[in-house]
């Protein structure tokens, strides 16, 4: 797209938020976070440190930002070579009440792998697999400089896989928007010839502790040394950076304007929409279980807020059913007390999409042991 087409979508897009808020102060607020820095130069590579291009790129993109679109208003957690604690970035974003985080980050993997290279982009999500921990081991392991770091961060240690489970429980209620984000990114760094290495989730401490849709960004690897040239160039910088932008203009221009500003009166509303809706369904089950054989359902997703019925989060599934169990808001989804029909559900509909997803089983509207309820439907045949 040339730049005077994208200027004039962002100018319109800008002047119609303004108008449609009624109020100018009202700015949409990108907070940059260039990851590193100080005393902790992130990953090196044969001539550059991860530090220097992770601002580098957070600038050009700030500039960009600035120069084009009145509406958004700019934060950085750093703009000069120093170290910034993982927490004092999630309470400058907090602070600041952002719509958006962006933390740009540089990847690197050991030399004998020097031949990986690409982008990825990464958000704070349910499904751990053993690389995505690597990686958020490796960016969360800069805690271990800040020497307080076990009381701020309560016992957490960025080298533990244990600590990482807990993340399985901490869904974001910003998830949705957070991997829309994530994969306009993607889908710019395409644009420029960038290797797409996709999506993903992991448990990014940066991450966790923002309460606003978050995406951590790896530009692409120091350790390649011809992505490494890419990166300390000139025309690298501003290619990345130019499409971080591209992707903020696309995500601005997409999001729902009840997302654009007053975080919490969302979450106020989607509790209220989530009650009504989902009352009706209360009924259904109990009528389901009131006779006594076993009722199986398929877990999709666990919760500590509650997610709007038609979230992106369920991608898709509906209905969705939920229960609540130690706190927790589970949801579900198919019912029915033939087990193999649903064992056809979850590997048809369900494990695509979800692939941490199991059966559970009900019986008069309690949960009971899965294995039993098979067995007990077995014996019905
Ligand atoms: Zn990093």
């Amino acid at each position: 797209m040339n730049i005077l087409y994208k200027l004039l979508w962002c100018l319109f897009f800008c002047f119609l938020s303004v108008h449609a808020e009624g109020k100018t102060d009202d700015r949409f607020v990108v907070v940059l976070d260039p990851g590193h820095g100080g005393n902790d130069p992130g990953a090196i590579g044969r001539k550059g440190k991860e530090k220097n291009i992770n601002l580098n790129v957070a600038v050009k993109l700030g500039n960009l930002i600035e120069n084009n679109c009145k509406d958004v208003r700019v934060v950085y957690t750093r703009k000069t070579d120093k170290f910034v604690p993982l927490h004092t970035r999630a309470e400058i974003a907090n602070n600041a009440k952002a719509n958006l985080f962006i933390s740009i980050h540089t990847n690197a993997v050991a030399r004998k792998n020097s031949g990986v290279m690409g982008t990825e982009t990464y958000t704070l999500g349910l499904h751990r697999t053993e690389e995505n921990l690597e990686v958020a081991k490796k960016e969360n392991s800069v805690i271990l400089i800040e020497d307080d770091y076990k009381q701020r961060y309560a016992g957490f240690n960025p080298n533990s896989s244990e600590s990482y489970i807990i993340f399985e429980f901490m869904q974001d209620k910003n998830m949705a928007q957070s991997v829309n984000f994530a994969t306009l990114v993607q889908k710019n760094f395409k644009g420029c010839n960038r290797i797409d290495k996709g999506v993903h989730q992991a448990g990014f401490l940066v991450l966790r502790e923002t309460s606003m849709p978050s995406v951590l960004v790896e530009l692409g690897y120091i350790s390649n040394p011809t992505e490494e040239n890419y990166l300390l160039s000139e025309r690298g910088t501003s290619e990345l950076a130019n499409a971080i932008f591209k992707a903020l203009i696309n995500y601005k221009n997409n999001v729902p304007a009840s997302l654009q500003t007053g975080q919490n009166d969302r979450v106020v509303e989607l509790k209220k929409e989530n009650t009504s809706t989902f009352k009706t369904q209360d009924k259904k089950v109990e009528k389901v279980t009131k006779d006594s054989k076993p009722v199986f359902k398929i877990q999709i997703l666990a919760s500590d807020k509650v997610i709007a019925k038609n979230s992106r989060q369920f991608k898709g599934l509906s209905p969705v059913d939920y229960y609540k169990e130690n706190g927790m808001i589970k949801y579900t989804y198919a019912e029915d007390t033939d087990y193999n029909k649903i064992l056809r559900i979850k590997r048809k509909t369900v494990d695509p999409k979800f692939k941490d997803a199991f059966i559970i089983a009900f019986k008069n509207g309690e949960k009971m042991n899965v294995n039993q309820a098979i067995k007990e439907f077995k014996n019905q045949k």
